[in-house]
């Protein structure tokens, strides 16, 4: 075998290393290879045309029977290492489920065991299962191509361990035996779903216990496979005769060639049946279909309508899957078996081949970018993916991001509009309630001014549903001393601490620091704490004491944090269980509430005092989103915004529901501030020890740019300057995307430095 120098690339921040391997070798397989003194996985990325001068050692084995990544991923995945300023490795975890990345703790954990590394085909203990399927079928795959299929159903079938176990809400019984307790209380633990084997582990039991626990109707077994075929029963496809406007648009997506089209339309105008139909075509030809969702609570009914239009060729993956569903799609994925991936930010990335269609639902929402390292945005990325893989990219919203709106208006995306009204749906009516009247009316604060208490009750006695918005959970927002001043603030963020009294305690929200509320001031001591802003659990009280016979529920973090909870909830509300919801922006998206007639806007202009250029195109986007709850033909909708500033142009466009208003507005005080679509942004965060250090590091980094055409501005304070114990400065630049990326290649940061990119920045806290 002849070896020659070829590049691999770990897990770790660094850049790829070069070894020895055989000629040949697929960029994409994985490889072990020892690192120093220990053993590692590693990527394969390609031959290495210059090698350095000290000798190179050969791999240790190569793991993959053929390249996990399809090659324009690969090309996808170079592209945005190069453009979000980070490596190649830090963008495989979005790809592949983590057991099957090169890892580097878990080899040299490893390392000191006895036992034979060569012998063993993966150095994972917890994952060799999913492993050993995926090596099996490969091999196989390589031995009688014709087989694969047979194999991949049998494989998945058995599953390697896939059935799920759940609690299923049944209330617990007063007594149970010790390994009944085991078992209930090690999936409390996990959130309220774990997979089989991981249970037993968790709980030492055997599987008659399960079985025990089954019958009793405690909790439920589900193979992860038939997830999607108890669905198919659930959802059935109407076939809809396109209309005027659906079928233009239908027809103006050109397949089998790259176009970005931006379609719009409010929801329930019938986007949705647009994209069916275009990935109707595109796997009838033989292509598959990626499809990402800003959130997969909200997909429930998507996936309904797409496993009944497409039965058995639809996956999903999204990062609330646990370890086993990500290896069984993972598996299906790299043996090419969906036709239709459905998934979130992450998804865009999936390992899927031959794709002929994307669509990014509801591209406007913010999710799309990660807040995280690498700070990927999938709705940019998706538009660079259709691009390398030759084919059209549908972006869809009822409220486009100004981005995609400009893009349209200048004739680079496509723009597509479906203006007719739904049947069956009529535009609600909207009102503003002026807070500042209803103080001077009533000389107090109120939760609800006069007209929506009114409005609340007669829509209760009516028998109708009702929404109440309200962008901020728990029950006070912070304590304040009424004798010295002070508000009990995170000890580790500059931000105070939100009160919950339903499990009595004060919460950080950012990172999730929590003591039990004090008596007195931690200051002065005296005992005037008091609570200011309210959040949703105080509304719920207070709809509580207003609505004794209602049935009231809320939707937020704090009541949905258990596994099912937020479907739970939605469907409740959706057969029409409840009278008032009441919850955070979690309730404004996507939901199909029949009876739902009132839709009350606690503080409409809560969004409007963060310092973000976005600050009114979100309020915006949830205000439009949320008023669209309302109201159906028969039942006519009503929508009432309580706020301090209801001459915001946020508001009144929100009011007459004008989209096309809002953006006309609002494009030239961005084109004047310099801010995107006009100019694209690179923003420089530093954390440190110290406000000064990470000042200095900026400080250093801004006298270094050597690129023309910028505006700096900076170093300045976040937002939130201080995070974890982390101290946090911005350094803002505002370029072209040409002149961004130019920095980015003439100042490469270092993984190890204080300073990190947000390219396109979504957020500046
Ligand atoms: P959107 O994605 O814009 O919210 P959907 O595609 O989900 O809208 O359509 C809303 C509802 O209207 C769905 O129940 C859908 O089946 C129905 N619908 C859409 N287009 C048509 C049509 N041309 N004929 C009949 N029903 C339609
Ligand atoms: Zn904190």
């Amino acid at each position: 075998m002849n070896l020659v120098p070829t590049r691999v690339q770990l897990n770790r921040p660094l850049p790829p290393l070069t070894y020895l391997a055989p000629e040949g070798l697929p960029a994409g397989v994985r490889v072990r290879v020892k690192v120093r003194n220990s053993l590692a996985v590693g990527l394969v990325m390609g031959p290495e045309p210059i090698p350095p001068a000290a000798k190179l050692r050969p791999i240790e084995a190569v793991l993959d029977p053929f390249p996990l990544l399809p090659p324009k991923l690969r090309e996808l995945q170079a592209f945005a290492a190069r453009y979000y300023g980070c490596l190649e490795a830090h963008l495989l975890p979005l790809s592949l489920p983590q057991a099957m990345l090169p890892h580097w703790e878990a080899c040299q954990a490893r390392k000191s065991g006895e036992a034979d590394e060569a012998a063993q085909p993966l150095s994972f203990h917890r994952d060799r299962g999913a492993w050993q399927v995926l090596a099996d079928l490969g091999e196989a795959w390589h031995r009688e191509p014709s087989i694969l299929p047979t194999l991949l159903h049998r494989a998945i079938r058995r599953g390697a361990g896939f059935t799920e176990v759940r609690l299923t809400g049944v209330p617990h019984p007063p007594r149970v035996t010790s390994a009944h307790a085991k078992v209930l209380l090690a999936l409390e633990e996990a959130g309220g779903a774990l997979m089989e084997p991981e249970l037993l582990a968790a709980a030492g039991v055997g599987t008659s216990v399960l079985g025990t626990l089954e019958k009793r109707g405690l909790i439920a077994r589900m193979k992860r496979v038939d997830l999607l075929a108890q669905r198919r029963e659930a959802g059935t496809d109407r076939t809809v005769i396109l209309n005027a406007e659906q079928r233009t648009a239908l027809d103006a997506v050109a397949l089998g060639d790259f176009g970005v089209h931006l379609l719009q339309g409010v929801t329930g105008s019938g986007k949705t049946e647009v994209y069916l139909a275009l990935a109707e075509r595109v796997l009838a030809a033989g292509r598959r279909v990626l499809w990402l969702v800003p959130e997969i609570g909200l997909t429930t009914s998507l996936l309904d309508r797409l496993e009944a239009r497409f039965p058995g060729r639809v996956a999903v993956g999204h990062a609330g899957l646990n370890v086993g569903e990500k290896h069984g799609d993972v598996v299906r994925l790299l043996f090419n078996g969906p036709d239709l991936f459905v998934g979130v930010r992450n998804a865009v990335m999936a390992p899927l081949r031959d794709i002929g269609l994307i669509v990014v639902d509801e591209e406007q929402e913010g999710s799309y970018k990660s807040e995280e390292h690498p700070r990927i945005n999938a709705r940019d990325l998706a538009i660079k993916r259709a691009q390398l893989e030759g084919c059209p990219v549908v972006l869809g919203s009822a409220t486009p991001s100004l981005e995609s709106w400009y893009a349209a208006q200048c004739g680079r995306y496509q723009l597509l509009q479906l203006k007719q009204r739904p049947a069956g749906i009529t535009l609600p009516t909207v009102e503003i309630v002026d807070l500042r009247d209803a103080y001077r009316q009533l000389r107090r604060k109120v939760i609800f001014a006069p007209p929506l208490l009114q409005a609340l009750t007669e829509t209760v006695a009516r028998g109708e549903q009702s929404l109440l918005l309200l962008n901020r959970r728990g029950y006070e927002n912070f304590w304040m001393c009424r004798a010295c001043g002070k508000t009990l603030g995170c000890p580790h963020c500059a931000i105070s601490l939100t009160y919950h009294r339903g499990d009595f305690r004060l919460r950080c929200h950012l990172c999730g620091h929590e003591t039990a509320p004090p008596e007195a001031c931690p200051e002065c001591g005296a005992d005037h704490l008091r609570g200011v802003g309210e959040g949703t659990e105080q509304v719920e009280e207070h709809l509580r004491q207003l609505f004794p016979a209602a049935r009231i529920l809320r939707l937020d973090r704090d009541t949905t944090r258990r596994r099912g909870s937020l479907e739970a909830g939605l469907l409740a509300a959706e057969t029409g269980e409840v009278d008032i919801l009441v919850g955070t922006q979690m309730l404004a998206k996507g939901h199909n509430f029949p009876r739902l007639t009132l839709v009350g806007v606690i503080n409409a202009d809560q969004g409007l005092k963060v310092a973000d250029f976005r600050a009114g195109e979100r309020t915006f986007q949830l205000l439009t989103q949320v008023a669209g709850r309302a109201g159906r033909a028969d039942l006519p909708g009503r929508v009432i915004l309580q706020t301090y500033s209801p001459d915001h142009p946020a508001i009144n466009f929100a009011l007459a529901q004008d989209f096309e208003g809002f953006a006309a507005s609002e494009l030239p005080f961005r084109e004047g501030l310099g801010y995107p679509p006009y100019t694209a942004l690179s923003l420089y965060r530093a954390e440190a020890d110290t406000p000064q250090e990470a000042r200095d590091a900026l400080e250093a980094f801004r006298q270094r740019l050597t690129v023309p055409s910028l505006k700096v501005l900076g170093p300045l304070e976040a937002a939130v300057p201080r995070v974890r114990d982390q101290w946090r400065m911005h350094l803002l630049l505002k370029g072209s995307r040409g002149a961004l990326g130019e920095v980015l290649a003439r100042h490469p940061l270092d993984p190890t430095d204080l300073i990190s990119l947000d390219r396109d920045p979504g957020q500046f806290g």
